[in-house]
């Protein structure tokens, strides 16, 4: 037969910084590539896997900076599979949790491209796991929520463009949810997200935290409470990426809340 076969496309979680906190199957799956797409927020030691003679492409799409349209991306993709290629698209994290990999696996479908999702560990665990806290706990927290804190234009260094205009959480529902708030993307609008929770009932000494760059080297973390969070935030120039983590379970991270210096007596 003359026509040539379309090739194949991986949509792998590169998890949430360390490369060593990728899967196997993640791994496996670069090596098999022929192009690799990859976004900003992935570590670049997981690119260690892919081959030597593998097209790397970066699509970066941070906030505010320069960005490469996902219309592009996906046209990319579409491209390099209808040529033959295996190509592996490579996400910060997991590829379906805030990181739009539905919207591509729609749109390779619409192609009829063979397409396989490698799942990775979310930020939103991955993260709070570097710092020993449970985002859930029995008799303390009965749940997880993950949120994004972007819901307008002008996101955070490190975060992705917003899949869905006008979709505001229901700070109401989550302040009484009893669950973990996990809030991705959360750092410009944190003052009017911890605002919101106290609003709506929240106990301002809730614990809270930061973590920016987590499981990385650089990793920098804020602990305190709902009411300080904001401001510990800005004092101490957390930049994103970061998430952040409200709740009682915050309780058990190895790092403590800062307490105010005491007074000599
Ligand atoms: N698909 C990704 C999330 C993409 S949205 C995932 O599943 O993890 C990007 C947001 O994820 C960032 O703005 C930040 O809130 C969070 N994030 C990603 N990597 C992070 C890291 N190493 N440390 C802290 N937050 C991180």
């Amino acid at each position: 037969m003359s026509f040539s076969e379309n090739g194949k496309v991986f949509l792998i979680g590169a998890g949430p910084g360390d490369p060593e906190l990728m899967t196997l199957k993640a791994a496996r799956a670069l090596h098999l590539a022929d192009v690799v797409l990859v976004d900003d927020l992935v570590n670049r030691g997981c690119l260690a896997h892919a081959r030597s003679d593998a097209k790397v492409i970066e699509v970066g799409k941070r906030g505010g900076y320069a960005s490469t349209p996902q219309v592009f991306i996906e046209k990319l993709m579409i491209q390099y599979a209808k040529a033959g290629n295996t190509v592996a698209r490579l996400k910060g994290g997991d590829p379906f949790v805030f990181g739009r990999g539905g919207e591509e696996l729609q749109a390779l479908a619409a192609e009829g491209i063979d397409v396989e999702i490698i799942p990775g560990v979310t930020a939103g665990l991955g993260v709070p796991a570097a710092l020993g806290i449970p985002v859930t706990h029995r008799g303390v927290a009965s749940g997880v929520t993950f949120i994004t804190g972007h819901m307008q234009e002008g996101a955070e260094p490190g975060s992705e463009p917003r899949s869905e205009p006008g979709i505001q959480p229901n700070w109401e529902a989550l302040a009484r949810s009893g669950t973990t708030l996990v809030i991705y993307m959360g750092l410009r609008r944190l003052e009017e997200i911890c605002g919101a929770l106290m609003a709506a009932g929240m106990k301002p000494e809730t614990p809270a935290c930061a973590i920016e760059n987590g499981t990385l080297r650089s990793q920098r973390e804020v602990v305190g409470t709902l009411r300080d969070l904001a401001r510990e935030v800005l004092n101490q120039k957390i930049a994103g990426p970061a998430i952040v983590v409200i709740g009682d379970v915050v309780r058990f991270s190895r790092v403590k809340a800062r307490l105010p210096a005491r007074r000599a007596a």
